[in-house]
């Protein structure tokens, strides 16, 4: 069978995935989740003319001239509005925050005055609209502030808040089971046995999965057989995706695609023109009528992470409805890369973003077992198939490692 180019692979998964529906959530949970619906202001901001200082309210043309003294007829704190209407020779004690009074058109500010009980006398004139947050002047009702598919940041949380909203339209966060497959694998933390090794995938998966925007939930590790296998895959039932790792190729305890083909899954493609990673599979099956997307990744530890960089990552954006579900930036190789095979590389490196244009150095070394190297890089360099020899200064493009 041939080898499936990686972007083909990556185009056909998204394009079988759609974004899931929306929930409503208050603003307080609502920060790093995806928008779903337009947040459009329901207000002006300010919602009124308010005084931006502490200070007086008057009218602009009664200290044309100064000094003048005026009658003080009364107070607007904030949320405390002064109910009456300024008339001429009047003046209003006011505070940052406090509405505007009718028939006022200019705040002087307290270090400009002399006040004494009933009245105020102004040292310095001001213009008209002087330290007044017009109505509006922030945005109106009926503005679009957020668009959706927009990762909500604190700033977006606080602008809905301003416009009148006291939840949010989130798209429902995805819910990813890991299963861990393999006889050898052994829980972190526990003494190994002879020939035995700690299960690792699931730990750092479980944070690329919750980095990206889902919540991630570990089934456990299946023994290599086929029973164990269908009775993890059944425990996965309503989660949106099934991430397998291990037991993806053709050996013979390589059972998970025949477990998940027993357990209604569809697998769409099976090999990809990648390194690390060539067995991988993807596909559907839909238990208890709710669509369920199956991603089997290669049990090597460095082979799965980058894997789910490549395509799980993507696959949970897409769920989302994220603007950019595939991120990449462009990057110059400070070193030669030799000539590539017939296998997409995604090879570990090091990015210096701190110059123009970025700078990545890939390691000389990437053996597929060195989790160390995966875990000092910052970024995978793509190199494409069969590209021939990369000089210094060639331009490549980059996928960040930032979790
Ligand atoms: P497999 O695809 O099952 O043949 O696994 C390929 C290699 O990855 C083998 O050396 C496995 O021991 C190893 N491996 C599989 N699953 C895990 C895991 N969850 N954590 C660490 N290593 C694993
Ligand atoms: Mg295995």
């Amino acid at each position: 069978m041939a080898l499936l180019p990686v972007p083909v692979a990556l185009q056909h998964i998204l394009e079988s995935a759609t974004t899931l529906p929306p929930e409503r959530v208050g603003l307080l949970h609502a920060r790093s989740r995806t928008l779903a619906e337009p947040v459009t202001s329901k207000v002006d901001n300010p919602p009124f003319d308010a005084s931006a200082m502490d200070g007086y309210a008057l009218r602009a043309e009664d200290i044309a001239s100064v000094p003048a003294t005026l009658t003080v007829i009364g107070e607007s704190g904030a949320g405390r509005p002064f109910s009456g209407t300024l008339g001429q020779g009047e003046a209003v004690r006011i505070f940052t925050g406090g509405r505007l009074p009718d028939g006022a058109d200019a705040i002087v500010i307290q270090e400009n005055v002399t006040a004494l009980d009933q009245t105020v006398t102004v040292l310095e004139n001001a213009a008209r609209g002087a330290n007044i947050r017009t109505k509006g002047q922030d945005f109106v009702k009926g503005e679009r502030l957020v668009e959706p598919g927009r990762i909500l940041t604190a700033r977006d949380v606080l602008i809905s808040a301003s416009a009148g909203y006291g939840e949010l339209a989130v798209v429902r966060k995805p819910v990813v089971a890991i299963l861990s497959t393999g006889d050898e694998l052994v829980t972190p933390g526990l003494p190994l046995g002879e020939g035995q090794i700690s299960g690792s995938n699931a730990y750092g998966l479980s944070g690329v999965i919750e980095a990206a925007g889902a919540e991630a939930r570990f089934l456990g590790i299946a023994r290599d057989s086929l029973a164990s296998l269908q009775e993890f895959i059944a425990a996965s039932d309503g989660a949106d995706i099934l991430v397998t790792s291990g037991g993806a190729s053709v050996g013979d305890h390589d059972l998970v695609r025949p477990a998940l083909e027993s357990a209604g899954a569809k697998l769409d493609f099976y090999k990809i023109a990648m390194r690390p990673g060539k067995p991988l599979f993807f596909g559907t099956r839909t238990p208890d009528q709710k669509r369920q997307y199956c991603l089997g990744l290669p049990g090597n530890p460095v082979s799965a992470m980058i894997c789910a960089r490549v395509f799980l990552v993507p696959l949970i954006g897409r769920l989302l409805g994220r603007e950019t579900p595939f991120d990449e930036l462009e990057a110059v190789l400070s070193q030669s890369v030799p000539a590539n095979g017939p296998r997409e590389h995604y090879m570990r490196g090091l990015l210096d973003l701190s110059v123009t244009p970025p700078r990545v150095a890939p390691f000389k070394n990437q053996g597929s077992g060195l989790v160390k190297s995966l875990q000092r890089a910052d970024c995978l360099v793509v190199v494409p198939a069969d590209a021939p020899a990369l000089a210094a200064g060639t331009t490549v493009k980059v996928l960040r490692l930032d979790i």
